[in-house]
């Protein structure tokens, strides 16, 4: 194998650990839910599901376990998870003791 290639693969598997430098502007997936398959789609911060639930609040089971998965990689402004809001919470409660 190349050197070269070696450089790469070890590159990318430091960046496949450092989540952070990854953020999703757009994604499109068909995703199997209990009852049916939804197709759940994110463009520029906003999300769309088929849904019937997200039809009336904008969210769903299916964009909360897409958020859960791909964590930080989702740009805040798309984030409308209370798994972030808890992420955050711990973070600060860590820093907090941390102090301490
Ligand atoms: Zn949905």
């Amino acid at each position: 194998m190349h050197s070269s290639l070696i450089g790469k693969i070890e590159k990318a598997n430091r960046y496949a650990r450092e989540t952070d430098r990854i953020s999703f502007e757009a994604l499109s997936v068909n995703f199997r839910g209990d009852n049916d398959t939804h197709h759940v789609s994110l463009d520029s911060g906003d999300w769309q599901c088929n849904c019937h639930y997200f039809e009336s609040f904008q969210t769903c089971a299916h964009i909360l376990a897409i958020e859960k998965i791909l964590g930080d990689m989702i740009p805040a402004s798309a984030q409308r998870s209370l798994f972030a809001a808890a992420t955050s919470a711990d973070v600060s409660a860590t820093e907090t003791r941390g102090v301490a």
